[in-house]
């Protein structure tokens, strides 16, 4: 089959992360999995984190090739012997991009197999979806709705799923505000997530383009704020509310001070950003505002259920740029345009 693999990591960015390879093996599954034909997967930053090697320590087999990719979508092409329930050949589907959790270690006995330290996770620390077939894990697949087109569906079994679960832990009530911090891939899918839960939202980037494309939306937000030209006290000053609640979805730095500053005392701000370096907190936000600091990563199979619920009912959008696999070059030097914002993901099938 064909697919991107990754051949050896590297952190220089002038490198090509991936060849494109046209004789993998199509991988053999067990009893108990899924074989996905893949039509489109999303490009998730987390790419070029993985590129670098920085979770080949988490993997439980040296992943080298590996192939990249964590957004699956596609059709049902053969289903394991033991493998019960609804799944048929030719469904259309999507997957989380975890698999094969133990079972048996702590977590998983206490329902939390996310934070399995087992498992296997997709184009992160196993081979992934960008190549015509992938090895899928039928507790992590869900069924995609009719309307649901695989464009827009893609983005969403990372990036939607990852915001929509982070908004859940924000634990806000309709009426509350939230701000969103960071409204690129993932933010520009929170904003949306948080107006159809009746949450006022804040918009908030360094950058004008996401902030221009989140005004298009169906769903907007309330108040957009540039976080390069209005400094947090002068967005205190002309906020309307109080901000009960921020979701951090970039890894910028700035970005963290600026949320934990706009975000009202008693408040929560939950990080779905991946820095490189620790996030700066100072203690009074802890110690004197009595700020919620907590993480959050990807979502439940029933909690992705649910997002892919909303998202079709409400029509939200996702904007997406698609790319052909021979074009991951120019893909990646798109994402260091000034001018991107929304959501790439990369065709993978040939015929729809
Ligand atoms: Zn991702
Ligand atoms: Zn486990």
């Amino acid at each position: 089959m064909r697919g991107l693999q990754i051949v050896h990591f590297s952190s220089s960015p002038s490198s090509h992360p991936y060849i494109l390879n046209p004789r993998i093996p199509v991988p053999p599954i067990t009893s108990s999995q899924l074989l996905i034909k893949i039509a489109v997967a999303g490009y998730c930053h987390t790419e070029t984190m993985v590129a670098r090697g920085e979770f080949a320590r988490m993997a439980l087999h040296d992943p080298l090739p590996q192939i990249p990719g964590h957004e699956p979508t596609g059709w049902v092409a053969a289903v394991g012997s033991e493998v019960g329930g609804e799944w048929e050949v030719g469904m259309r589907v999507g997957c989380l991009n975890y698999r094969n959790p133990c079972g048996a270690c702590e977590e998983c006995k206490a329902g939390r197999v996310l934070y399995c330290p087992n498992m296997q996770m997709a184009g992160v620390t196993a081979d992934g979806a960008m190549a015509e077939y992938m090895v899928a894990d039928p507790l992590t697949t869900v069924r995609l709705p009719p309307s649901l087109t695989f464009e827009s569906a893609a983005p969403l079994f990372c990036a939607g799923a990852t915001i929509y679960a982070s908004l859940l832990k924000a634990s806000l009530s309709p009426g509350q505000a939230v701000a969103i911090v960071g409204v690129g891939a993932l933010g520009h899918l929170g904003v949306q997530f948080a107006k159809v839960m009746g949450l006022r939202v804040v918009a908030v980037d360094s950058r004008s383009a996401p902030l221009e494309l989140v005004q298009t939306l169906r769903h907007p937000p309330d108040i957009t704020l540039n976080s390069s030209t209005t400094p947090v006290s002068a967005a205190l000053a002309q906020l309307p509310f109080q901000v009960d609640a921020s979701i951090i979805a970039t890894d910028a730095l700035p970005a963290y001070d600026y949320a934990l500053n706009l975000t009202r005392r008693h408040g929560t701000v939950v990080v779905v950003g991946q820095p490189g370096e620790p996030i700066p907190v100072q203690y009074g936000m802890l110690v004197f505002r009595d700020l919620t600091l907590r993480g959050s990563v990807l979502s439940s199979p029933e909690v992705c259920r649910e997002m892919i619920k909303v998202f079709t009912e409400h029509e939200l959008e996702v904007r997406t740029k698609v790319y052909a696999l021979e074009e991951v070059d120019a893909l990646i030097e798109d994402t260091h345009r000034e001018g991107m914002a929304g959501k790439m993901v990369v065709r993978v099938a040939e015929v729809f």
